[in-house]
């Protein structure tokens, strides 16, 4: 599997600082177990972190300025610590399996439209949007924008939209000024994680007014 859609390197960095939304950082969390090119990557920021913090400590000491860190530390490399964890099922990556306690056979699907279905996952208050979608193939969403940036990793299948073309195992980092439409592939059902800021933004007004009913 090759992996051509990866998170924004600042979606890795606000990961890697620990900034990041609890839905946001389960969904990097989750393409980091499938991912060894970002996992490399993280790691090399945690260190780049922690040098950091080292030298300004150092420097607080000894009065010298922090300088000359970047260019001494490892480039990130590929095969690094590469260590391909699939969840048992193949669906579920580790960690989502984890926090979920359960596995993607056991997941109470609530339909939302014909052929589509979502699972909610409760997150701490201010912690974000986190769902399942479960698209069966050639299924269109309906057209939204979103409140702060939308994280979208697909576990199965694939769809396309504006921005590309999605598979297992890549991210879609989409910004707030972006409006899409997914649509499915044709070869089968789809399975993704979608995190969000907050709740997707529909453009029709009876959308909006069915949300908490539906709680889409
Ligand atoms: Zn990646």
């Amino acid at each position: 599997m090759t992996i051509r859609h990866h998170p924004h390197e600042e979606t890795l960095l606000a990961y890697a600082a620990g900034t990041m939304m609890p839905a946001l950082s389960a969904l990097v969390a989750c393409h980091l177990a499938l991912c060894p090119r970002c996992r490399a990557e993280v790691r090399r920021m945690e260190m780049i972190g922690g040098a950091l913090l080292d030298r300004a400590r150092e420097a607080a000491l000894s009065g010298k300025a922090v300088g000359g860190v970047l260019s001494r530390l490892p480039q990130a490399s590929p095969e690094a610590g590469a260590r391909p964890r699939p969840s048992r099922q193949g669906v579920l990556p580790g960690p989502m399996t984890r926090h979920l306690g359960m596995d993607i056979e056991d997941i109470p699907w609530k339909e939302l439209a014909p052929g589509v279905e979502q699972f909610k996952i409760k997150m701490p208050r201010r912690g974000g949007d986190l769902r399942l979608l479960r698209v069966q193939a050639g299924r269109k969403l309906l057209r939204h924008g979103h409140y702060g940036s939308e994280l979208t990793l697909v576990l199965k299948g694939a769809y396309r939209d504006e921005t590309g073309e999605y598979h297992a195992g890549e991210v879609a980092d989409l910004d707030e000024d972006i409006e899409h439409r997914p649509r499915v592939t044709d070869d089968g059902e789809c399975i993704c994680i979608i995190a969000g800021e907050r709740h997707p933004r529909y453009k029709s007004l009876s959308l909006r007014l069915l949300r908490p009913f539906y709680g889409y």
